[in-house]
């Protein structure tokens, strides 16, 4: 069979390694110049950077599994990173069990709630909570002033004005699979997906980067069409790895019941504004920014985490958010965005001058995190689509866990193992 796979990101990569694996032809139609998706780096010396922060958790078991088998295990480090919460105009550190326990702004008495609440998640299974909101299951179990100091803050960042209709296996899957130890491949996660394309590309896959696909049409002869600025060619079978709402606009075929239950739901684009500092800003890794009147949700001081020796000596830091995709931040230029959001650095070391910047980056995506809804399972797609040939697997099908690369890679081995058993 010939396949065509929409999306080089790490679900189309997957695929197609898999499916080339399998004996099938393959080739990937990746947008960008080059692969990974949101996952993708831009280079700093002889290192790769995430435009989004990215690491993994010890419960990653498909991309640690993969990075193995990628021959890249060598480069994968476990550090145990401090994760800092910011409130009040002060630091502390809230990422265990006995943080949590001396977590300062909560009384002891709030903190044990909180702490027994999460150990809830960390054992319960996550059926149970099917159909439950999490803000007001955290309002109930955690109380309310931990709702306030330590939860409403990060929903808000990442959901905003949806942030009270999250559904509350998503918030479990937050908390059951993180763990303490975060992974990072040495010099960047665009080895993974360097290394994905050389192995399709030795089992005679073509990867090509830079190409769009602008539609997919049904062939007289039961294929598909597949149109490129490069042109049409036809192949058996396509798996698309984008997200739904994008597959129905380029997919005219369709069915109109496919559309009106699939075609459904919001997603927010991700900004990262990431400066050079000739010095170190924090001695943390994460800080969730819980403070109100930040211009951003999360610092996150890569060089905190991995040595700077790595990018040059450069201390690198993410000032993330979350957005509407309509949100003007997504219109404004990096110039603006460093004068407004660097003034807000200094409240957070008072010694910070913007003489201490070398360089900065602003990358931006659409479609980064779909809103998790508790009807959002009933608007998942299956993998096959109404028209026959095109099959559908992207990150939008992820549920509960929260997207992540992982996730991806189980998908796409999913998918592939379900058609190469189907021959
Ligand atoms: C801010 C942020 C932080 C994150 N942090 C982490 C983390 O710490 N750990 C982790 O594991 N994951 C993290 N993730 C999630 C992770 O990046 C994704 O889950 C994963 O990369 C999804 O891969 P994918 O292939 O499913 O989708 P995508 O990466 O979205 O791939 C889809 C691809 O399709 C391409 N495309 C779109 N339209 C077309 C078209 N018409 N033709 C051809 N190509 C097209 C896109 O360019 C893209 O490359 C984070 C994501 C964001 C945004």
């Amino acid at each position: 069979m010939d396949y065509a796979i929409l999306g080089g990101g790490v679900l189309g990569l997957v695929s197609a390694l898999r499916l080339a694996q399998g004996g099938e032809r393959v080739t990937v139609y990746e947008r960008e110049p080059v692969a990974g998706g949101l996952a993708a780096g831009f280079q700093i010396d002889d290192a790769w950077l995430e435009k989004f922060y990215h690491h993994i958790f010890r419960t990653d078991r498909g991309i640690i599994r993969l990075i193995d088998e990628l021959g890249l295990a060598d480069r994968l480090r476990w550090p145990r990173p401090a994760t800092v919460t910011r409130w009040g105009g002060r630091t502390y550190r809230l990422d265990s069990p006995l943080t949590v326990l001396r977590f300062p702004p909560l009384t002891f008495p709030q903190r044990v709630r909180m702490a027994a609440a999460l150990a809830f998640l960390k054992v319960a299974p996550a059926a149970p909570l099917e159909g439950k909101l999490a803000a007001a299951w955290i309002r109930r179990w955690m109380g309310e002033e931990a709702y306030r100091v330590v939860w409403e803050p990060l929903l808000r960042g990442k959901f905003g004005a949806t942030r009270e209709a999250i559904a509350l296996p998503w918030f479990w899957a937050r908390v059951h699979d993180r763990t303490t130890e975060l992974g990072y491949l040495r010099g960047g996660f665009q080895y993974v997906y360097d290394r994905l394309v050389e192995r399709i590309t030795a089992l005679g896959g073509e990867v090509r980067l830079g190409v769009a696909v602008e539609e997919v049409r049904r062939a007289a002869d039961g294929g598909l069409i597949v149109r490129t600025a490069e042109g049409e060619r036809r192949f058996d079978r396509a798996i698309s790895t984008l997200p739904p709402r994008l597959l129905c606009r380029l997919v005219p075929d369709l069915t109109d019941e496919y559309r009106a239950r699939y075609d459904w739901g919001q997603a927010y684009g991700a900004h990262c504004l990431i400066l050079a500092l000739d010095r170190p800003l924090t001695d943390s890794y994460w800080m969730n920014v819980n403070d109100a009147g930040f211009p951003f949700l999360a610092l996150v001081e890569h060089t905190n985490y991995m040595p700077t020796g790595d990018y040059g000596g450069r201390h690198l830091l993410y000032l993330g958010n979350y957005r509407p995709m309509d949100d003007p931040l997504f219109r404004t230029s990096k110039e603006a965005i460093v004068a407004e959001f660097l003034p807000h650095l200094a409240r957070i070391n008072p010694d910070f001058s913007p003489a201490w910047v070398t360089a900065s980056w602003s990358f931006a995506a659409p479609y980064a995190q779909p809103i998790v809804t508790t009807d959002y399972r009933e608007h998942i797609p299956p993998f096959d689509t109404s028209l026959p040939g095109l099959y559908e697997a992207s990150m939008f099908q992820v549920y509960p866990h929260d997207r992540g690369q992982n996730y991806s890679v189980l998908l796409a081995e999913e998918l592939a193992e379900k058609l190469l058993a189907a021959r």
